[in-house]
């Protein structure tokens, strides 16, 4: 029989490298809440609708990578390709704009695309993000940007570029985009085929093309920040001037304009001088209108979804931290009943307690106490039943003594 294995592009998680996700979302849950995001989270699968209203059906995501199917009531169901649609979602579902404030969010979770694997690049990944509703400033927009600054930095994590632009609203937007579809025009012969489609169907996606020959092209073309509307030119002046003031180092890069459709005005991306190919460590920007594609009221809203296995990939080794282990071991198997009731009274208790319910002899027992790492051995035997009492090894000084039952509680306060 062929062996099953885990399907291309997903990956299990166990010690040691499951160490450093913990302490990543540890860190996460404690970092985010600085700036009074709280938790939200939303089912992985969703009506495909939502991704294709949200996303824009032109983007790569929906395009290319969306793992669609029909349920079995003939439903089309999409694996959330990524969080920021769902949230708005819910937002509007549950009336969250008027039961919570401030509307702060962020989210831990898998995300799932069909992407070509590679180092750093999964079909199931994951992502924490954050995003904020109702606050249109392009100081929060700054804000932003500082906390996930500050986040890598608070993991270590130095060796970074930050990158932002302005994409412009549905106002500016259209002065700029036929002067872009001219000098794509121009040059259309060397674009590749998908980036010649693009040119009358949504020309700014030239601009997430990966090919050499599109991107050495697109450089040439006019720039958006010489189309921005005054309102648009002064909210990113705002936003380049209080990063300067969270003392952020940043550069402007008006080439920048993220694969998804929602954006508007402020884009950022942060990236790692150690990730080759998949240098992108994290990205987003504004989307003021979102909420309204999906059918809501006009919504001010601003957020960034951050690659988990890539920050991962920067992390150095976290050092397990150690709990005392109880090993607890039993004479013969007539005590073995004895053995489980004094588990239960310690894990009870919450320590940390393991056993072995097939114990033949008791050296046996003693390397299993070694392999799991005990600290402390309790030992059953005929004699320990009799006068109420447990043999106590401690595992390095191999010292032992004997206990009580009715002193244990105080022996555990002082050696657990
Ligand atoms: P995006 O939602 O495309 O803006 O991606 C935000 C971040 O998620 C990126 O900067 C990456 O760190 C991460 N990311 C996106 N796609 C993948 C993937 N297929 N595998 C691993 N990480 C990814």
């Amino acid at each position: 029989m062929t062996k099953i294995i885990a399907p291309k592009g997903t990956k299990d998680l166990f010690k040691p490298e499951i160490l450093k996700w913990q302490f990543l979302e540890a860190r996460i849950r404690q970092f985010f809440s600085r700036f009074l995001f709280q938790e939200i989270r939303t089912p992985i699968f969703e009506h495909s609708e939502l991704f294709q209203k949200g996303i824009g059906s032109e983007t790569e995501v929906v395009q290319k990578e969306m793992y669609t199917f029909r349920d079995k009531a003939n439903r089309s169901i999409t694996l959330r390709p990524e969080n920021t649609p769902s949230v708005v979602r819910a937002i509007m579902e549950n009336n969250l704009l008027t039961e919570i404030f401030p509307v702060r969010f962020f989210y831990i979770g898998p995300m799932f695309r069909y992407d070509k694997p590679q180092k750093g690049r999964f079909r199931q990944f994951h992502q924490f993000g954050v995003e904020i509703f109702g606050e249109a400033s392009a100081e929060v927009d700054a804000e932003l940007i500082f906390s996930a600054f500050g986040f890598l930095n608070e993991v270590n994590i130095e060796d970074i570029e930050i990158y932002i632009n302005s994409v412009g609203c549905p106002q500016c937007r259209p002065r700029f985009l036929p002067e872009l579809q001219a000098a794509a025009q121009k040059q259309q012969n060397e674009l590749c085929p998908d980036c010649q489609r693009k040119i009358s169907t949504n020309p700014l996606r030239i601009f997430d093309c990966k090919k050499q020959q599109c991107i050495d092209i697109s450089n040439q073309f006019p720039k958006i920040t010489d189309y921005l509307c005054q309102d648009c030119h002064d909210h990113f002046q705002v936003v380049q001037r209080t990063l300067s003031t969270f003392e952020v180092p940043f550069i402007s890069n008006p080439r920048l304009v993220r694969g998804l459709d929602y954006y508007t005005r402020t884009v950022f991306e942060i990236t790692s001088g150690q990730l080759g190919a998949q240098d992108a460590l994290l990205g987003g920007g504004r989307y003021d209108h979102l909420f309204q594609e999906l059918g809501g009221k006009d919504i001010p809203a601003t957020g960034f979804a951050a690659g988990i296995e890539r920050i991962i990939l920067h992390l150095d080794e976290i050092p397990e931290t150690k709990t005392s282990i109880i090993f607890i071991a039993y004479q013969n198997a007539a005590l073995k009943t004895e053995a489980i009731k004094l588990s239960a009274y310690l894990r009870k208790k919450g320590l940390p307690v393991f056993m072995d319910y097939n114990a033949r002899n008791i050296k046996k027992q003693f390397k299993k106490s070694d392999r799991v790492g005990a600290a402390f051995t309790f030992i059953l035997g005929e004699d320990e039943i009799a006068n109420q009492s447990i043999s106590v090894k401690n595992m390095k000084t191999t010292e032992q003594i004997q206990i009580k039952r009715e002193d244990l509680d105080q022996w555990l306060r002082k050696h657990m």
